[in-house]
């Protein structure tokens, strides 16, 4: 197993952890299993965002004895409290989940506390003015809070808490299709035909190196693009990358120390660990860097460069959770919903489908997301 340090606390973790969104599939008995595998493996990273209750009293019950064997990631702002995932930034809902995970994993500290999915400035506001910060904060001071974060799927969300200087750790998505954009300067119109490639975007790029700078370590969600890249249809780069390849392309992003990657089951772990007995040829993605637009016409990979939309849409969001809810995240619904515009505001105006140089068929996209959702 290979192990990632985070710089402000010292803590060691495997660069392949669980993440838990779909590990509902698994009852008690197969979570045991789950766990047992981590442990043999050395992998000692689990995140409890989940998308309903249960897997946390089955965390609870399999970690009994060893929970020191293991790194948690608790999330602050996700509650249960309606018997169904959500989110509530309110002070009282945060510390009554915290105290619930603590609780329920026998355990009298986390590893990593991040709030959970912040994703607009509104979040954001919530959780400065309602007092939630400071409570993290002083649960960091004493010790009980050994490493403290944000999950969130935005730059400008991480640069603003970056701007705090509180954060050890983030939870962030990564992967090839979020992390590239056309390559040409001019993102609009006829040029957008003839670029001659895409490109990391530069403010991605930037977050991931000021986490390096400031010491932040950064865990990964989404890794395989909700199982999108997995396939070549549903893939933006018309083919399939393996497992192994996403998992070492974000591994080789500055700053990252862990994928966690989401499981279902004992056997999703074990596919997760071919990354460690693939050979260089098997991992090498290097193809994306060599991919023409052109070759990817059709699929959405999150850019934004068919912003602005005129009633405020935040065209790539509503895409990526679209995409991403299509794909089995429970919890992808749930962030759509909190954007403030999404695919039911759409005027089907076109200006976006003249912008995009992937040729998106976003007027079509809106209609379906607002179908389906
Ligand atoms: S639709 Fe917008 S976000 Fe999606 S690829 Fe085109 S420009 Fe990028
Ligand atoms: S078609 Fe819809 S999403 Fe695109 S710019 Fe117009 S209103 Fe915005």
């Amino acid at each position: 197993m290979e192990y990632r340090i985070f710089p402000h606390s010292g803590l060691k973790v495997s660069t392949i952890g669980i993440g838990s969104g779909s590990v509902h599939e698994s009852d008690a008995k197969q979570t045991i299993e789950l766990i047992d595998y981590a442990q043999e493996q050395g992998i000692n990273l689990i995140d409890m965002a989940t998308s309903y209750p249960e897997p946390w009293k089955h965390y609870g019950a399999a970690l009994k004895g060893r929970r020191d064997q293991f790194h948690l990631q608790m999330h602050l702002g996700i509650t249960y409290e309606t018997g169904e995932y959500s989110r509530n930034y309110t002070l009282e809902s945060i510390k009554r989940s915290f105290e619930n995970q603590m609780e329920i994993t026998g355990s009298d500290y986390a590893d990593i506390a991040v709030f959970h999915c912040v994703d607009t400035p509104e979040d954001y506001n919530k959780l400065m003015d309602g007092g939630a910060f400071d409570y993290a904060i002083k649960f960091k001071r004493d010790g009980i809070i050994r490493n403290l974060g944000i999950a969130t799927h935005t730059v400008e969300i991480a640069n603003r808490f970056i701007a705090t200087g509180e954060m050890d750790a983030f939870m962030f998505s990564i992967n090839p299709a979020y992390d590239f954009d056309p390559a040409a300067n001019d993102p609009y119109g006829e040029d957008s035909k003839t670029r001659s490639g895409i490109a990391v975007s530069q403010d991605r790029q930037k977050l991931f190196q000021d986490c390096v700078r400031l010491g932040i370590r950064i865990n990964v969600m989404k890794a395989y693009g909700g199982g999108k890249l997995l396939e070549a249809k549903t893939s933006p780069f018309g083919r399939a990358m393996s497992i192994p390849q996403c998992l070492k392309y974000a591994l080789d992003r500055p700053a990252v120390a862990s994928c966690m990657v989401g499981v279902r089951n004992k056997q999703d772990l074990v596919e997760a660990t071919r990354l460690y007995t693939a050979t260089e040829k098997e991992l090498d993605y290097s193809f994306i860097s060599k991919i023409q637009p052109k070759e990817m016409r059709g699929a959405c990979v999150y850019c934004n460069h068919c912003m602005p939309c005129p009633v405020g849409i935040d065209i790539g969001q509503t895409h990526k959770f679209f995409d991403l809810y299509l794909a089995g995240d429970e919890i992808a619904k749930e962030h759509y919903y909190a954007m403030s515009k999404n695919a039911g505001d759409c005027i089907q105006c076109g200006i976006c489908e003249s912008r995009c140089p992937f040729g998106v068929a976003v007027r079509e996209k809106m209609q379906a997301a607002c179908a389906t959702l």
